[in-house]
């Protein structure tokens, strides 16, 4: 018999709603603005549930979620439905939502080696504030902003194995939906909500693995952020193997996540599954997908990271690290390749180390001075063109390091030409060899002593010369090339 080296083996599967980028709401024409800080701003008769009104389907909001089931490569069937999910709750103000129930949009599809169950679109509720006042009496405030705000949801089979690869599946979904443009999935701003339905199930051999009857299932939610993520998932494996060693009961029930704690907590005891009633929505026309453009659809859709991680790390030769800040941006990643593009224009003759000196000032020093402004990655104000000039400048010894970093602070907070910065400063490095060269005469010349200890043997003594040249030169001369001059002089 096999024996498996964990006695406990964790079944988690995963729930994952986003809210999708579309201009207006799922089933009105208010706009989708979930973040508008003036309460019930974005409503009308249609979101707010009045009797009597009628919704209609946000088309762009059934193109996002084909593209996204495309792209996870799900099957997207020829007819789908909407229905009616029933419950009560102070901030769904029909009493029902509308949502997919047997016929989602997508079936099936796979993300890092786990399976899809399927994907669907529904709308997303409004928000409850609670205001507590000086006596400490609680009011409860509702805000429909939220209501109706295009929303799809990601279920997947239970083939997540722990907490890692719980977080990694959730920050691969995040980028692929910033690469559609369908959602911004900003977990912090409830943008994409993560919900881990998981058990732990005690497990001797392999084969009785296999047999086992999975343990008793958990719903943890609340969980907005990827730390979270990965702090709810540990401390729920934790505690059910605990509790099953200490020959406790597992309570099926759904808990939350408390950051202030580090610890799940419960919320309610689940005595029965939910009876939701679901029945096709009465006021929604069935879905034809024989009436999108699904090849215009498949067409729009880009390369994705996984893709394009392959690719670059075959095109540029660069570490893994450097490639996955570069494709954790979609823009930052299309800035780079045609700065790349520019650089091979200009000469081929070192371009792999100027690909790399570009990747190394883009995703540190690029990159940098946009965290420092709090922006996103934002290249308005420097065309790849320019952002190729200033690599060149600093592979053809124009400018020092320092000088490069300068020019680049000006270039991003100007817009101007790095020509035109270097014209204007006083930083362009000495790398003229025959000025380089008078300059170095002089000071041999002028030091004896130096020539004389460099030449028994004491090798230090150029770094002695090459310092006093530098500071004649006020710090612009290049370092490097009369390093060489020095040398060629003494050793001839
Ligand atoms: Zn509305
Ligand atoms: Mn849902």
């Amino acid at each position: 018999m096999l024996m498996t080296n964990t006695k406990y083996t964790p079944t988690i599967g995963l729930e994952i709603h986003a809210e999708l980028k579309t201009r207006t709401k799922m089933f009105c024409d208010c706009l989708n603005d979930p973040l508008e800080r003036r309460p019930n701003t974005h409503v009308c008769p249609i979101c707010l549930g009045h009797p009597g009104t009628l919704p209609v389907i946000n088309k762009k909001a059934v193109e996002a979620l084909i593209m996204i089931g495309m792209a996870l490569k799900g099957d997207i069937p020829q007819f789908s439905k909407f229905d009616r999910k029933n419950y009560f709750y102070p901030d769904l103000p029909k009493g029902y939502q509308i949502s997919q129930y047997d016929i989602p949009l997508v079936f099936g599809g796979v993300l890092n080696g786990i399976r899809l169950t399927r994907i669907h679109l529904e709308e997303d509720t409004g928000r409850l504030i609670h205001v507590t006042s000086d006596k400490g009496q609680v009011t409860s405030l509702v805000d429909f902003n939220r209501a109706g705000v295009p929303l799809m949801e990601l279920v997947t089979e239970p083939d997540v194995e722990n907490a890692e690869e719980a977080v990694q599946f959730a920050r691969e979904l995040q980028l692929i939906l910033r690469y559609l443009g369908i959602s911004d999935a900003d977990m912090e701003l409830g943008q994409m909500r993560v919900e881990a339905n998981m058990s732990v199930r005690q497990a001797t051999s392999n084969k009785e693995q296999g047999n086992a009857k999975l343990g008793t299932k958990v719903e943890v939610k609340n969980i907005n952020s990827f730390k979270a993520v990965y702090g709810a998932i540990e401390y729920e494996i934790k505690r059910q193997t605990e509790a099953i060693e200490n020959g406790e009961k597992v309570i099926q029930e759904t808990r939350g996540w408390d950051d202030a704690t580090q610890a799940t907590v419960s919320q309610r005891k689940k005595e029965s599954a939910h009876d939701y009633r679901y029945f096709p929505e009465p006021d929604l026309p069935p879905l034809d997908l024989a009436k999108f453009n699904l090849t215009e659809l498949k067409t729009a859709i880009p390369e994705l990271p996984q893709e394009k991680r392959i690719r670059f790390a075959k095109e540029f030769a660069l570490a893994p690290e450097k490639i996955e800040v570069l494709v954790s941006d979609r823009r930052m990643a299309e800035f780079f390749e045609e700065s790349v593009s520019e650089l091979a224009l200009e000469d081929n003759k070192h371009l792999p180390k100027e690909i790399e000196l570009l990747s190394n000032y883009l995703t540190s020093d690029l990159r940098g001075l946009m965290i420092e402004a709090g922006i996103g990655f934002n290249a308005e104000k420097i065309s790849p063109e320019h952002f190729a000039d200033l690599i060149e400048f600093i592979s053809h010894n124009r400018v020092s390091s320092r000088g490069a970093k300068d020019i680049l602070k000006k270039m991003f907070e100007t817009g101007l030409d790095p020509h035109a910065i270097l014209k204007e400063s006083d930083m362009e490095q000495i790398s003229d060899t025959t000025a380089l060269k008078t300059m170095a005469e002089q000071i041999l010349i002028a030091n004896p002593n130096a020539v004389k200890d460099y030449k028994s043997g004491k090798l230090n003594a150029l770094q002695f010369l090459i310092g006093k040249a530098m500071a004649e030169l006020k710090g612009k001369g290049n370092p490097g090339v009369l390093q060489e001059i020095f040398k060629d002089i003494l050793e001839d």
